[in-house]
């Protein structure tokens, strides 16, 4: 069967050869056994459940949760010459008609359904030869995975109602709570779990700290203006982020437009468009934005703030060069984002899950080790050698002996005695005239300035390191003010030396920008 597998690849899809992986969990499928397919974003999801679902007798349902990526996907295939149709909830009787018509009449190979139509149609389903099941996005079922979707919990009727058909399910996030997760819920039986290699090295990663304001955003004009006409994201914490950023670019002579949810739909679509089709070079999108677009030349991606967890950063790196070539992601982040998510966090649902989950992001911003070892790690594949194609193996960090520093900031914070946050620390360190702090007496403190030699952002740096390294903690319920930990009283008493690294000194680019 495998042979004709191969046929089938060739004959719909063009393709020679199978991807590491797809042969396996292809055979696997084909011999009926529950499978569940971990596979990063581009490394081929699809085929392997649209090539078995040809190669069987009867119809295969692929649940999909969104509707455009469902539109697109049944698109693709018809122009293939495969017989794909969807139901979900925003069509006409007509056409749902016609295309149960299509299924009974075994004119349909693959039936994409949106979760929510699923448990309505199974009195339509059963009359099916329905032979293989595939869920797509499977982490969506989960409460642990970061994209839990409600009507993703229905689909463990799946199991029941069709005992003997074998389940598919596929995603290219999935921690081990979440993979657990999967198979428990779905009820699968004995899986067969395939885990592609996360590791996505045609990527460059470069993660970037204490970057703000007006010096961030001519950062990124520049190197979109370095970057010529190549396509790239941006994505932005707030909608509002996304349209100045776009306006400053396009003020700046590049082609480029905001993608948030606040948009209407055909203005959405219209954004989309132009930029699969190459007429917008950038888009400043929220996270709302890429989720099924098939675009395989994007260049580079920019995170203009920290994003709320590992798997998101990972999927949104990942729209960049699903071509395989060369491609840029750039990450940039402060404490005032780290602050606001932790807000979002603190007031959403899974709050300690979410809270954990941003807590592992920030480490990877901070870190002083490879970024993909950490990455990679996450997604519990192990991966031991340095990249080399990542901002630590670029610029490897240097140690020193931090205790006076150390000691600095901690005995100011003593003698401030009052709740206060980075902020208000740093210009206490660096003896600031502002009014606020000569109000309160700041400066009347012996430690006053006893830090001017260091900039700002350099002892931000350094605080941030002290939160990491559990020297100093942050008061979350307290206005986020800071406090000393144990050890940090270990240190401010003698008793213990820490190293800190030093601060990533950044080239100063020479070339010229369109000011703001
Ligand atoms: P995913 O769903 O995992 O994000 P897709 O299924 O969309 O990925 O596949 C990503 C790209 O790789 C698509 O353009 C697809 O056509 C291509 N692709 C998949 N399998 C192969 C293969 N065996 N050989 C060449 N290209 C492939
Ligand atoms: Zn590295």
């Amino acid at each position: 069967m495998i042979d004709t597998a191969r046929e089938v690849l060739k004959k719909h899809f063009g393709y020679d050869e199978f991807r590491p992986l797809q042969n396996e969990i292809i055979a696997s499928i084909l011999a009926k056994n529950d499978t569940l397919v971990l596979m990063p974003t581009g490394g081929g999801k699809s085929i392997c459940f649209q090539v078995p679902a040809l190669v069987m007798e009867g119809l295969c349902v692929v649940v999909s949760p969104l509707i455009s990526l469902m539109k697109d996907q049944v698109d693709a295939l018809r122009i293939n010459g495969v017989g794909a149709a969807y139901l979900n909830s925003s069509q006409e009787f007509q056409e749902e008609d016609q295309v149960i018509e299509q299924c009974l009449n075994g004119e349909i190979k693959l039936l994409y359904l949106s979760p929510e139509k699923l448990k309505s149609s199974i009195p339509m389903l059963v009359r099916f030869n329905i032979q293989l099941i595939a869920i797509d996005e499977a982490h969506c079922i989960s409460s642990w995975g970061h994209d839990f979707r409600p009507e993703y919990t229905q689909l463990n009727i799946l199991k029941e109602r069709f005992p003997d058909v074998p389940i598919v399910a596929l995603t290219a996030t999935a921690d081990k709570v979440t993979r657990k997760d999967i198979i428990h819920q779905l009820k699968l039986k004995r899986p067969n779990v395939f885990v592609a290699s996360f590791d996505r090295p045609n990527l460059s990663l470069e993660i970037k700290g204490g970057v703000k304001g007006k010096e961030k955003d001519r950062e990124i004009i520049s190197f979109v203006h370095r970057k010529r006409q190549q396509s790239g994201i941006i994505y932005c914490l707030s909608r509002r982020i996304t349209e100045d950023l776009s306006e400053k670019l396009v003020a700046s002579g590049i082609n480029a437009a905001a993608y948030h949810a606040g948009m209407s739909a055909d203005e959405r679509n219209e954004t989309q468009d132009d930029f699969i089709n190459d007429r917008i070079q950038v888009v400043c999108a929220t996270v709302a934005f890429g989720m099924g677009i098939d675009k395989s030349n994007v260049r580079w991606v920019i995170h203009y703030n920290l994003p709320k967890n590992i798997e998101s950063y990972y999927q949104e790196i990942g729209r960049a060069g699903r071509d395989g070539l060369k491609s840029e992601t750039i990450l940039y982040y402060s404490l005032s984002d780290l602050v606001l998510l932790t807000q979002f966090a603190e007031q959403g649902q899974q709050r300690e899950l979410n809270i954990e989950k941003l807590r592992r992001m920030q480490q990877l911003a901070e870190a002083d080790i490879c970024r993909r070892k950490i990455l990679i790690n996450y997604f519990g594949e192990a991966f031991e050698q340095d990249c080399g194609n990542c901002d630590v193996c670029a610029n490897p960090r240097k140690h020193f002996d931090g205790t006076t520093l150390i000691q600095k900031a901690l005995s100011a914070l003593f003698r401030i005695n009052e709740p206060v946050g980075v902020n208000m620390l740093i210009d206490v360190l660096r003896g600031s005239h502002k009014q606020e702090l000569i109000e309160k007496g700041f400066d009347k403190i012996k430690t006053y300035g006893a830090g001017s030699e260091l900039s700002f952002n350099h002892w931000q740096q350094f605080i941030m390191q002290m939160l990491n390294l559990g020297i100093l903690e942050m008061a979350y319920d307290e206005g986020f003010s800071l406090k000393s930990t144990t050890m940090g009283k270990e240190i401010l008493f003698g008793k213990k030396t820490t190293n800190l690294v030093y601060p990533v000194v950044r080239e100063v680019k020479k070339t010229k920008v369109v000011s703001l």
